[in-house]
């Protein structure tokens, strides 16, 4: 008997280790539900209900192969020693997916055990070096990856069996119950994944380098293909070889190069967390751990609700915490503030802010909740002005005032320099003073004479050979 387990690799279609599993014509199909894993560093059921969606699409894909996807509700040691005692002698399937130290320790016991009795087949998800790690060469080793063919469809199963494990449709019902009731993220599943890269291709990425700036343009302008590419429901390949097939077609080569770029960029991030694990709890750069000793839960506390008296970094948050997406400059403004405003350390607010996103992704988030926080020695730090991004990224004050109503009536200069006497919340904190109070405790480490020598290392372990981006010291 096969068993492929699936974790993020929630289709049909490009799936390397559902495809061979059903090679012989005789395999099971598990997804492992663990409610520790969804409460671990990060997660949250708020990225289950996109999840869900890929699930109830991927089973009803899998029934017209005669097959249907079953749950095991556990940790990776319990469906270990299940498997034991129901399939002794079944080959396990997986995709290799980088994750949070929770799961990662018990995969990694799983691929041993099955290993050594040579029962495991595991296949590459995204183009990440799993082995002999060599970042001279893992460009090319990313293009060789992407440029691979895609894998057929997986094939009929012949041997229906009852298993005694719920069926993904029994699952659901239950599942629904402990979904959070007032959120709905954007919609999961494969169908939808091919929709929006299509409607992208086709015209959506027109402005797209631009327009991603703004909170209200990336919305439609950018892929949001995010969650559809952490979870799996469809794969980074699909979308690297159809992009290559049409870019040189399009009127928009331009936005198209640079959606490409964040292509690599995803796997560049992701690799990352892979090569050094410890990156979930450590700063990359050692010496830059001790920088924020202390922690203030009351200042967090109003950070993560959208409470922090700027409209428009709160009216980011209040937009984060009801559709689970932003863009990137407004990500990167928040953590900024919480780093460099709030100078709070990034270990206790990256999972809270991670929680939210239903794309988190958690070699993608770890980096860039260290790059916006200072603490990697090989960005420049960036401290973003809340003041100057509500000026250019909402001038109008449209975004804020969709989401916090009570400013409807506020002209948006006032809006923007805090004019606002009893119309909304006082600020947490001054702005300019905290930047200038960051800057100079940052700069302070970085000039110490041992930082470069560290930083070089991290450089050679985790720094792209491509061209140094140039970053600005405060925007
Ligand atoms: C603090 C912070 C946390 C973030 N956390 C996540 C996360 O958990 N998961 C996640 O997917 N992205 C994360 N990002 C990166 C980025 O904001 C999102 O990938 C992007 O906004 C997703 O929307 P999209 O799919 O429409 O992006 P598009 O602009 O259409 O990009 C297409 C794809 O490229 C990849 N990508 C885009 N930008 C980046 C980037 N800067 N770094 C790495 N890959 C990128 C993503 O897979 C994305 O889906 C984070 C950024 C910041 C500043």
């Amino acid at each position: 008997m096969n068993i492929f387990l699936a974790h993020k690799d929630l289709r049909i279609r490009d799936n390397p280790a559902l495809y061979n599993a059903s090679l012989n014509g005789q395999y099971i199909v598990i997804y492992l539900f663990d409610q520790n894993y969804w409460s671990s560093n990060g997660y949250s059921l708020r990225q289950f209900t996109f999840v869900n969606d890929c699930l109830k699409e991927l089973n009803h894909n899998l029934e017209k192969l005669k097959s249907k996807i079953h749950i095991y509700t556990g940790g990776i040691s319990d469906l270990m020693a299940w498997i034991e005692s129901h399939y002794p002698n079944s080959q396990i399937f997986i995709n290799q997916s980088s994750d949070v130290m929770y799961f990662r320790k018990s995969m990694f016991q799983l691929k041993r055990y099955f290993h050594e009795q040579n029962r495991i087949n595991c296949y590459e998800n995204f183009g990440i070096q799993t082995r002999d790690y060599n970042r001279e060469s893992w460009s090319k080793c990313w293009a060789k990856i992407m440029n691979s063919s895609l894998t057929e469809l997986p094939q009929r199963n012949n041997y229906e069996l009852k298993l005694p494990l719920p069926t993904y449709r029994e699952f659901s019902e239950d599942i629904k119950k402990i979904l959070p009731s007032n959120f709905s993220p954007q919609k999961g599943g494969e169908k939808e994944a091919h929709k929006l890269l299509r409607s992208f291709l086709d015209g959506r990425a027109e402005g797209y380098s631009k327009k991603m700036s703004s909170p209200i343009e990336a919305i439609e302008s950018c892929s949001r293909l995010s969650p559809h590419i952490t979870h799996g429901s469809i794969s980074l390949k699909f979308v690297y070889q159809k992009l290559l097939s049409e870019i040189d077609k399009t009127n928009h080569k331009r936005d198209l190069y640079s959606f490409k770029k964040r292509l690599h960029w995803h796997c560049h991030f992701i690799q990352k967390l892979q090569t050094e694990p410890e990156l979930e709890f450590k700063s990359m750069h050692s010496m830059c751990d001790d920088l924020r000793p202390e922690s203030n839960p009351e200042l967090i506390q109003k950070w993560i609700n959208g409470e922090t008296g700027f409209p428009f970094l709160d009216a980011c948050i209040i937009y984060l915490r009801n559709h689970g997406w932003i863009n990137f400059r407004m990500r990167a403004m928040i953590m900024s503030f919480a780093s460099y405003n709030l100078w709070q350390p990034w270990q206790k607010t990256s999972p809270l802010l991670a929680e939210l996103f239903v794309d988190y992704e958690p070699g993608i988030h770890i980096s860039q909740v260290q790059m916006q926080s200072g603490v990697t020695g090989i960005n420049l730090p960036r401290i973003y002005s809340v003041t100057k991004q509500s000026i250019d990224q909402d001038p109008d004050a449209i975004f804020i005032k969709s989401q916090i109503p009570e400013l409807e009536d506020i002209n948006p200069s006032s809006i923007h320099n805090l004019e606002l006497l009893n119309s909304y919340r006082d600020p947490i904190v001054d702005i300019k003073e905290t930047a200038k109070k960051a800057r100079e405790s940052i700069w302070s480490v970085r000039s110490n004479k041992d930082f470069k020598k560290i930083a070089q290392e991290v450089y050679l372990k985790h720094g792209s050979r491509f061209k140094k981006r140039a970053y600005r010291k405060s925007t």
